[in-house]
């Protein structure tokens, strides 16, 4: 198989052997495997009949994660995860339903710095100013705390250490494709969720492009998760959480129009239109025909209980 820059050679000292259960649903069916990512040691794409997510066969260890990740931030210089974090932030709130509350606990998990859920607050304050938001952010990365007149900022290493907490809005872009624990991550960030709160999650969903696409990169160890529709249309369903789903549609094109990026753009622009006809004229069907839409996103709010 092809390596692509993105993707490393890893030994075994560096990898935990995850193939006898499946992370997101721990299903111990036999999973089928779509890919080899890497010989020596073998690591494999393995897709789960019971849940639909696609999974590497061998998880990155934490330790070979952390310097990984430290090597990968000292060279890009940013800690953000996505291009452009106004218009996803502009975005996410159109898609949020109307919150009353006085103060709004927000939560970023894997944000980076925590711009997204910085950006997202000042959009919300211009709607409600009375509002008033406590932002924390969960990373990897420590930020220094922060506050204005209307906002507080803080950080904090994992999720454990906000477990007593509760949070209206919980942002998790482009994080839980990284996480190799991904049943026991989604099941924390459910229980985080305040009366009508609401989770938005945003994942890269590129298998199927791959299988048209030989060299399309699944950016292993970055990404050991590859997650749609027809997973994130079920996944409520396995969690005793009282969840709805608000929204569950193709992911929002990350990159603009700049003379860079114009043509990947249109490209993505264009493979998610189909995604989008199907969705309106199947009126949201749980498992989709034209599955190369590269990314999904889902929005659940928690019913009161
Ligand atoms: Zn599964």
């Amino acid at each position: 198989m092809t390596k692509h820059r993105t993707e490393t050679q890893l030994t075994l000292t560096d990898l935990i052997d995850a193939s006898s259960s499946c992370p997101f649903c721990l299903s111990r069916a036999e999973r089928d495997p779509v890919f080899t990512i890497q010989q020596k040691p073998l690591i494999q794409w393995l897709f789960c009949t019971q849940c639909k997510a696609y999974s590497a066969s061998m998880m990155p260890t934490e330790q070979f994660l952390e310097s990984y990740y430290r090597n990968y931030y000292d060279e890009t210089q940013s800690k953000i995860t996505v291009g452009r974090p106004e218009r996803l932030a502009r975005h996410i709130a159109q898609l949020l339903p109307e919150n009353s509350k006085t103060t709004l606990k927000i939560l970023d998990f894997g944000g980076g710095d925590g711009t997204l859920a910085k950006v997202l607050a000042e959009i919300l304050r211009q709607k409600h100013p009375t509002t008033d938001f406590k932002i924390t952010l969960v990373d990897f990365n420590q930020e220094k705390d922060a506050e204005n007149e209307f906002l507080t900022f803080h950080s904090e290493p994992s999720l454990t250490a906000v477990k007593n907490q509760k949070f209206d809005i919980i942002l998790a872009s482009a994080i839980i494709e990284h996480v190799p624990e991904a049943h026991h991550l989604l099941q924390e960030l459910f229980d985080l969720l305040a009366d009508k709160g609401t989770l938005y999650v945003r994942t890269p969903y590129v298998t199927p492009l791959k299988k048209l696409f030989r060299h399309y990169p699944l950016k292993y160890p970055m990404h050991v998760h590859d997650i749609g529709p027809s997973f994130w249309n079920r996944v409520a369903k396995r969690y005793s959480n009282p969840l709805e789903i608000l929204v569950s549609q193709p992911s929002l094109v990350a990159s603009g129009f700049s003379k860079k990026k114009w043509l990947r753009s249109c490209v993505a622009h264009t493979l998610k239109l189909p995604t989008r006809m199907e969705k309106q004229l199947r009126n949201n069907p749980t498992d989709y025909f034209w599955n190369l839409m590269g990314g999904w996103e889902i929005l659940f709010r928690k019913k009161n209980e």
